[in-house]
Order: C-alpha cells, then sequence, then structure tokens
C-alpha cells in the first residue's frame, strides 16, 4: 500500500493544513498528520502520478514529497554518510582552512561529491595537501568548526529505540568520524584512517581505503549479519560516493544531495531535516526520541 508523504523543516515550516488539504483533494487518500503542520502522509493516494501532482501544488515552497510503500515501512538498519549528512561541513574542507588551503581543497571535494572525480584520486590529492598538519589542529578543527545536522540525533536514538542497529560510513576520517558516531550515537563508524608521523599528519590515508564500494559491501554485510533484507533497510547522503548504498537501499534517501544523486535516489529531502527520515518511517512526532 503506497502512501505520500510531505514534510517540511521543522523550524522554517510552509506545510500548512490548508497545502495538505489542497494535495490530499486532488490525490485522493486519508489525510494522516505525522506533527502537525510539519509532515504528514496521506494513505492510499487514488491517484497512479500523486508523486507529480504532490510537486505541482507544492511548488516553489519549501516542503519535500515522496512515496513509499507501507510494507517494512519501520526499517532496522540505518546507514549514513558523515560528511554534509550528519555534520554540516565537509572536515577535509576545514583541515584545509586551518592551513589557509580551504578553496583549493573544497574545490577538489566538490568535483568529487559531484562524481566529476575519481573518489580514490581526490582524495589522496587533498590528503597530500594536509601533510604537516599537527594532532592537536585536528583536533581543534573537530571541537570547534563542525556542528552536527539537526535533527540527527533524534534520527538515530529513535532507530535505535525501536530496534535498528546503525552505521557511520564515511570517506572522511576516523578521527571525525568515532568522535561524532559517538556524540551522536551510532552503534559503530567506518572511515578512513589519517596516517601519523608523531604528531603530524604524513599526508597519506590507510589503505585500503573507504570509498563507494565500501559502502555498499558495509550495507549488504550489515543485512546478512542481522537475516534482514535490503528493504529492511534505509541509507542516506549527499555525494555520488554514497550513490551505490542509496540504491540498494530499501529506502535510499538523498539529503540535501548534489543534484546528480538527488536525481538519482529513490527519495530526495531537499528542504526537511534528518527527522524526515523519521516521517518516511511512519514515525509521529509522541514516538520521536529526542
Ligand atoms: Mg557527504
Amino acid at each position: 500500500m503506497p502512501v505520500l508523504c510531505l514534510i517540511a523543516n521543522p523550524n522554517d515550516s510552509e506545510l500548512d493544513p490548508a497545502l495538505a488539504a489542497a494535495i490530499a483533494g486532488q490525490t485522493g487518500g486519508e489525510l494522516n498528520w505525522l506533527n502537525h503542520a510539519i509532515a504528514c502522509e496521506i494513505i492510499e493516494p487514488k491517484s497512479t502520478d500523486a508523486l507529480d501532482i504532490a510537486r505541482q501544488i507544492i511548488g516553489q515552497r519549501r516542503v519535500d514529497a515522496a512515496i513509499v510503500p507501507t510494507e517494512q515501512r519501520r526499517k532496522q538498519i540505518l546507514i549514513a554518510d558523515m560528511d554534509s549528512t550528519m555534520i554540516e561541513q565537509e572536515c577535509i574542507d576545514e583541515l584545509a582552512a586551518a592551513l589557509g588551503i580551504k578553496e583549493q581543497v573544497a574545490e577538489i571535494t566538490d568535483r568529487a561529491m559531484r562524481g566529476e572525480l575519481d573518489f580514490g584520486q581526490a582524495l589522496d590529492t587533498r590528503v597530500a595537501l594536509l601533510k604537516g598538519l599537527e594532532r592537536k589542529v585536528v583536533e581543534q578543527v573537530r571541537r570547534e568548526q563542525i556542528t552536527l545536522m539537526p535533527g540527527g540525533r533524534a534520527l538515530v536514538q529513535t532507530m535505535k529505540a525501536y530496534g535498528a542497529y546503525t552505521s557511520l560510513v564515511s570517506g572522511g576520517f576516523t578521527l571525525f568520524a568515532e568522535y561524532f558516531a559517538k556524540r551522536i550515537g551510532f552503534d559503530e563508524a567506518v572511515a578512513n584512517v589519517l596516517e601519523f608521523d608523531g604528531e603530524q599528519l604524513t599526508g597519506t590515508v590507510t589503505k585500503p581505503i573507504v570509498d563507494k564500494d565500501t559502502k555498499r559491501e558495509r550495507l549488504v554485510a550489515l543485512a546478512a549479519e542481522r537475516n534482514l533484507q535490503l528493504s529492511q533497510t534505509i541509507a542516506v547522503g549527499d555525494g555520488a560516493n554514497d550513490l551505490d548504498m542509496i540504491r540498494i537501499a530499501g529506502f535510499g534517501v538523498a539529503m540535501h544531495a548534489k543534484p546528480a544523486v538527488a536525481a538519482e535516489a529513490g527519495i530526495r529531502i531537499d528542504h526537511g531535516d534528518l527527522t524526515a527520515l523519521l516521517y518516511l518511517q511512519g514515525y509521529s512526532d509522541e514516538e520521536i526520541v529526542r
């Protein structure tokens, strides 16, 4: 049974009851609010092109729309990208800023995340530029320059409360991924290891690197270990290296993603925060662990 989800950003909602009623009026189906004026679902829309109808009526308003099946709607595995998905920055760009070369590195990051460059080569090139950076500066960047994406803790804590396993898989670095995984509440973190010579970065990462294949393989392995089908999983990311795991997950979510990623993903969230992933799964406001 299909459900049409309408989701806004809790801090800036343009989803009012009139808009939801207007959409339900056109698509048919039963309107049910998950969080008043922030997220609702239209159960069993009658139109076959309900998503197109919803998007047309939404127009320029900052409201996301997605159609999901109700079968196995609450997922048992969450696998998430870190940079620009669970945190608001790209760690490597912030490390580069400490060396005064942010612009140069950020341009490569952006192109790699758009899928225009080979991920491994782009990683090597950028990490080489960080050679000599001191460990204490890395830790300072981690402490002072990184902010958590809104809704991330609620997403992880709620899914865990309902029995899911949560994994942070990052093409970034363990120094960040392990730290933020712990703060957010993830069960595990997988990321690249920056190599040190004493207290300074050598400009290299341990091989083999965590790339798009690692992310996809981790999702497949986690599902197998827990006797789950991929349809019982949800993956979220914003970059080209997330697309393979997004494609095979039950719910594959492109989160404020690069255009090529958003176009390919089953579900795109352009306006909502990370609690959008809970509303997609049918969690109501009262069920969300905050
Ligand atoms: Mg990312």
